[in-house]
């Protein structure tokens, strides 16, 4: 998949469209997510142009791999979200649920969180 630099986190990143801001660094952006699925739903992203987390371990630096997961722990910190436990979870493609074609990572807490997969 080619990277498309009109997806909605791209004009995010780019500030074109505001975004409800938990943090940022040289490397990655935390924000809220626009619905949220729990009472903490933050979503981490890369600065950099990359579709997914297969494309991101493959063509991102070190420093930027690092940068994204430390962004997620603290994430976690900020929102309260490690009191009780949380979750991580990044939807890759069409059989993972990805809508938005920019790696996201979301990070869940603030309740039980119940199942990870819907059961059916
Ligand atoms: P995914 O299904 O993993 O691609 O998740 C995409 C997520 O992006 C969903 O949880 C959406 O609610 C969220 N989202 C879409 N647009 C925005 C936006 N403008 N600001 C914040 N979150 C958004």
């Amino acid at each position: 998949m080619t990277y498309d630099p009109n997806n909605i986190f791209a004009r995010i990143l780019r500030g074109e469209i505001p975004c409800n801001k938990l943090f940022e660094d040289d490397h990655t952006l935390a924000f809220h997510d626009i619905h949220p699925q729990a009472p903490v739903h933050v979503l981490v992203i890369p600065k950099g142009a990359y579709v997914s987390m297969e494309d991101f371990t493959a063509h991102a630096s070190d420093a930027e791999m690092a940068a994204l997961l430390r962004a997620v722990d603290k994430a976690a910190e900020m929102t309260g979200a490690k009191t009780g436990g949380w979750r991580m979870l990044a939807n890759i493609g069409a059989n993972g649920g990805q809508e938005v074609p920019h790696l996201h990572i979301h990070v869940f807490g603030g309740k039980r969180l119940g199942p990870m997969l819907a059961k059916g």
